[in-house]
């Protein structure tokens, strides 16, 4: 039945530039599709086509592909020859596979839809969609996403919704045009400190995660939007409490000291690190104090500063300050904060 369909939009000839065949039971995709070389856009959606044909590697010229709602599991590495495709819809399939070869000849794409599938994983390949600015990955399996995701540097829409992100890589920085995050409905604690530095961002929806405090700097972003109900964000709701100092490990001491020494160029143990690698290597896990501006590596005190939103911003009701975390060096410190600071009791 399909072919006979096919048929009729033959008698366009050679010529067909696009051919619609949606909802209409169609369990496999028309083979005779090779014979439409010129086609540019190919709408395939709402049947049951479970396997994309190989006939379609021929499609050089097609620039819009719709397979949304089928019973697709694959996106297979025939779609490499797709080199002129811009629009990819794949929607409401049970993808759960995505060949990373795929990746190869989608060079053009600007905007891949696969809101609704079943995928757990995404290749690393996917930095290879150079052009792309629109990708969506709504209500997927999704437990991590690759930081090559961040090398697409011409995104302009990232929509995760409804998978099971745990963490977003720091690499989130190198999303310069990026100017819509969504990541409502995710298991996110932590916030890179890297978001703040994506100054296209206007629009931020994290609504339902289990963040508690946001990174310093967070508050400066030139956001338009910014959802955050269903987080457990820390309230400003002082209580005193015992301040209990730990007792400092004598590689928190040591390594306090060279931290120091070299931040102050100290020639002797800056000449001596070079030797040990190994010593440069936990160096590099040091944080800063934001008090006194020196640096510790495993000792510190988890405070949070409240800061009132921009009043550019378009804020969730729940939100009525927002709380930057904020590490500080020692009891010493912590006793010169500023009125806005707290220490995290647990109550
Ligand atoms: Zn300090």
């Amino acid at each position: 039945i399909t072919e006979k369909m096919l048929v009729r939009a033959l008698k366009g000839g050679k010529n067909t530039k696009i051919v619609t065949l949606s909802g209409k039971k169609i369990t496999k995709m028309p083979s005779s599709l090779d014979k439409l070389p010129g086609l540019k856009t190919l709408n395939l959606q709402n049947n049951r086509i479970s396997k994309v044909c190989s006939e379609i590697s021929t499609l050089t010229q097609l620039t819009v592909l719709n397979l949304g709602n089928n019973l697709l599991e694959e996106i297979p590495e025939e779609m490499k020859y797709l080199t002129s495709l811009k629009k990819l819809h794949l929607f409401g399939n049970k993808i759960c596979k995505f060949a990373s070869g795929a990746c190869d000849g989608l060079q053009n794409l600007i905007l891949l839809n696969l809101n609704n599938n079943e995928l757990a994983w995404i290749p690393q390949e996917i930095s290879r969609l150079k052009n792309l600015k629109y990708l969506s990955i709504n209500h997927n399996q999704l437990a991590s996403i690759p930081k090559e995701l961040c090398f697409l540097k011409n995104l302009f829409e990232l929509h995760l919704n409804y998978n099971q992100l745990i963490c977003i890589p720091e690499e989130i920085k190198f999303l310069k045009e990026l100017q819509k995050l969504l990541l409502v409905r995710n298991n996110i604690e932590v916030l890179p400190k890297g978001i703040c530095r994506l100054k296209n961002l206007r629009i931020l929806d994290i609504a339902g995660n289990i963040i508690q405090t946001f990174p310093s700097g967070f508050q400066n972003l030139k956001l338009r939007e910014f959802y955050c109900e269903g987080n457990p964000l820390f309230l400003k709701e002082p209580v005193t409490a015992v301040q209990q100092d730990d007792v400092w490990s004598l590689q928190e001491i040591t390594s306090r000291f060279i931290m120091n020494e070299l931040s102050e160029k100290n020639p002797f143990v800056m000449q001596a690190i070079t030797w040990h690698p190994l010593v440069k290597n936990i160096m590099s896990q040091r944080r800063k104090c934001a008090i006194c501006g020196k640096y510790f590596l495993t000792i510190w005190l988890e405070c949070v500063e409240f800061v009132p939103p921009s009043k550019k911003w378009k804020i969730s009701r729940n939100l009525q300050l927002v709380p930057l975390q904020i590490l500080i060096c020692s009891y010493t410190c912590f006793n010169q904060r500023g009125p806005n600071l707290f220490g995290i009791a647990q109550v």
